[in-house]
């Protein structure tokens, strides 16, 4: 039995073209999906490396933050050791029995220049509290840190998804191109060397890769979908997005 194709008009070319076109689409859409997924996995992989630097920033930044505070504690420390000796030196002194005059107001100038030290010694200690606890920065860089971490996850997660998804998509990719005549598809793989979209669409008269207008009439062959138009500005082919019938030609 012979089949026979069904013909929408009268001419085989026609129909043929049309069946063409709408392949050039289907591939247009995979090509356009390929770049989107190419693209955002280089994306997320060169912000996750943005983020990973930033977070081992963050954490040189806290690193020195903690050794700060391990300072003042040391400093608080022995500030704290420095008074406890003042007090037992001023509780020395009053405790010795002094009888010449003399001696009582050497002794009284020495516990006063010894209350004196101590009250500096008390007002360093506090001021070093005060600055080793500042806890609301720790928990600032803290929140911070989470941020910058859950970010980096995400744009990674975002790459790891658009990376294995590159694969399906040129498995589909091939078939697709196989539908097309031999001849078509080997050109575009040539042009896909250079733009990562070969197919452009049709707009407003003007090839959609690049943006030149194409001659008047080529534009009325791409939208009527006539021809097979090749842009002359990029060596795209130019595809009206839908086809006429759904745009009510014909
Ligand atoms: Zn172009």
């Amino acid at each position: 039995m012979l089949l026979h194709p069904v013909f929408v008009r009268g001419n085989p070319l026609d129909h043929e073209l049309e069946l063409t076109l709408a392949k050039m689409r289907d591939s247009a859409d995979l090509f356009r999906e390929l770049a989107r997924a190419r693209h955002d996995r280089s994306e997320g992989q060169r912000r996750a490396r943005d983020l990973a630097d930033a977070g081992a920033e963050f954490r040189q930044d806290e690193a020195a933050a903690n050794d700060d505070l391990r300072r003042r504690r040391r400093d608080a420390r022995q500030l704290e050791d420095e008074l406890q000796t003042l007090e037992n030196r001023i509780a020395d002194r009053r405790s010795r029995p002094v009888t010449d005059p003399g001696t009582v107001l050497a002794v009284a100038d020495e516990i006063r220049k010894l209350k004196v030290r101590r009250e500096e010694l008390e007002q360093r200690l506090l001021e070093t509290w005060q600055q080793a606890n500042g806890p609301v920065q720790d928990v600032e860089t803290e929140v911070r840190r989470e941020q910058v971490d859950r970010r980096r996850r995400e744009q990674s997660e975002r790459a790891e998804r658009a990376g294995r998804a590159i694969p399906e998509i040129e498995g589909e990719l091939d078939h697709q191109l196989g539908k097309l005549p031999i001849r078509l598809g080997r050109k575009l793989k040539q042009i896909v060397r250079r733009h990562d979209e070969p197919i452009a669409d049709l707009i407003e008269g003007s090839c959609g890769g690049c943006g030149q207008s194409l001659p008047p009439q080529e534009a009325v062959d791409a939208d009527r979908e006539r021809a097979l138009i090749v842009c002359q500005g990029c060596g795209r082919y130019v595809v009206a997005r839908s086809s006429r019938r759904t745009r009510g030609w014909g």
